[in-house]
């Protein structure tokens, strides 16, 4: 097999054609590494390479979307360094975001995400669907993989424009904007003590509806309260609640830029 085969080229070689057919432990043996489950101390995965062979270790008791994100991250680890891989991997570096940084955890990280849900079958897939928590729970249900993660693709690859927006207690975690959102357009910081987002991170309950809102409740723009933005947001722990936020309207956009 050849080196360093880009996720699709690898998918592509398998045939794989529907996200059911993502099969890690497959794709696994197919690039000459095993996998194997057990009790790990300190990290979530871990892979050692000896010539061409190597063995991936994954933590038991994650969850399974977790652990196969761990398999398409240590992947990304022995596509790129075959034969003197030797990775121990925590939950931190399997969140190190990627996109820009060039440090092998990142580049592992965006391997393992167009590995577990690529572009040629995860657009068709997505195609037409609103920006939502339940197109997105949908979508995680057919590809196995993370709420959040999944989030993060449909803004990249749906077909609205959107951002995913992560806030704890402190504020602002991080955001991610689609492709056809501009860069003056920003989340505020804090989060507005009247988006459905407040409420359920200083609330009891998990998930919001989705719902037409201010724009100025969300955007960090003089003209933003003349619009209005969908918001859904849920909570992924007791402290960290995502949103999704979107436009039906691009025209609404392109006005405040
Ligand atoms: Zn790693």
């Amino acid at each position: 097999m050849t080196r360093n085969l880009d996720p699709e080229d690898l998918l592509h070689e398998l045939g794989v054609t529907e996200p059911e057919e993502i099969d890690l432990e497959a794709i696994a043996f197919h690039c000459n590494a095993t996998v194997r489950y057990r009790s790990l101390d300190g990290c979530e995965a871990r892979i050692i390479g000896h010539g061409d062979h190597a063995i991936i270790s994954i933590d038991a008791r994650s969850s399974h979307q977790r652990q196969r994100f761990s398999i398409g991250h240590e992947l990304g680890h022995w596509m790129r360094d075959r034969g003197t891989a030797a990775f121990v991997c925590k939950k931190a570096d399997m969140r190190r975001r990627w996109g820009y940084r060039q440090d092998p955890e990142s580049k592992a990280n965006e391997f393992s995400a167009n590995l577990l849900m690529p572009r040629f079958i995860f657009r068709p897939a997505a195609e037409g669907m609103p920006i939502t928590f339940d197109s997105v729970f949908g979508l995680a249900d057919r590809f196995e993989t993370s709420n959040t993660a999944t989030a993060i693709r449909l803004v990249g690859f749906g077909s609205y424009p959107g951002m995913v927006v992560c806030h704890g207690l402190e504020g602002r975690n991080w955001y991610t904007p689609g492709p056809d959102v501009p860069s003056v357009i920003r989340p505020h910081r804090e989060l507005h003590h009247e988006t459905a987002a407040f409420g359920l991170l200083f609330g009891n309950q998990d998930v919001s509806r989705s719902m037409l809102v201010d724009a100025d409740d969300w955007i960090d723009h003089r003209d933003a309260h003349r619009y209005t933005i969908y918001e859904h947001s849920i909570s992924v722990s007791s402290d960290t609640i995502v949103t999704l936020l979107w436009w039906k309207d691009e025209a609404q956009l392109v006005d405040l830029v």
